[in-house]
């Protein structure tokens, strides 16, 4: 069983490499964010709930989130292991993921941080918002919001993970394929 999280700011790739990590290791790929993006699309209580953190580029309660995915981990009973995606994003967040994972007598085998800096992650995002027509990814000022979320709320998380021998850090800048090699060093180089 291997459960990695994807770590880093909006923007730094978490999203296309999980793809490519589901398909090579055959794991189950969990991002938060489209599971809140899966509630507004179906109108949901928690998709209304949710929205009006995502629309001011803040983000949605520690709970509200921890319970989403835990119900999601639930769902998938037969998945040979997670990629979180964009979870967790704050220390009571990491916490709750671990007390959970031990509590399935599981535990979080690697987080790998996708590093890239706050201007090109700008220009990415501006790019995936013309696409993707996500309403956070249009408005500088949204962005740099998320940025400050993170800055203040998920960075601590780097010294979470450290603390456990469990942070690597991974250059996000260059080509996907390129960065998917750097990804598949570290798992191929886990204990
Ligand atoms: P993402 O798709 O990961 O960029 O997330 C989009 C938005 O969803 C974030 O800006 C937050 O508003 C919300 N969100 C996603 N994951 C989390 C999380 N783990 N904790 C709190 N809010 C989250």
């Amino acid at each position: 069983m291997i459960q990695l999280v994807l770590f880093g700011k909006p923007g730094a790739g978490k999203g296309t490499q999980a793809e490519f990590l589901k398909e090579t290791y055959g794991l189950k790929h969990l991002s938060t964010g489209d599971l809140f993006r899966h509630h507004i699309k179906n109108g949901t209580s928690l998709g209304l709930l949710a929205q009006s953190y995502m629309d001011q580029g803040a983000l949605v309660p520690d709970q509200v989130t921890i319970d989403m995915l835990e119900e999601a981990v639930d769902q998938t009973p037969e998945a040979k292991g997670f990629i979180f995606d964009g979870f967790p994003r704050t220390t009571a967040q990491a916490e709750a993921l671990d007390a959970f994972l031990a509590s399935k007598n599981m535990e979080v085998s690697a987080t790998i941080a996708l590093e890239a800096h706050d201007e090109e992650l700008l220009v990415r995002l501006l790019e995936r918002g013309k696409i993707s027509g996500r309403p956070d990814d249009q408005d500088e000022t949204k962005i740099r919001t998320r940025f400050d979320e993170y800055n203040q709320k998920t960075a601590p998380l780097r010294n979470y993970y450290q603390a456990q021998n469990k942070f690597y850090s991974v250059d996000g800048i260059g080509a996907i394929e390129e960065v998917k090699q750097r990804i598949a060093e570290v798992i191929a180089n886990l204990g």
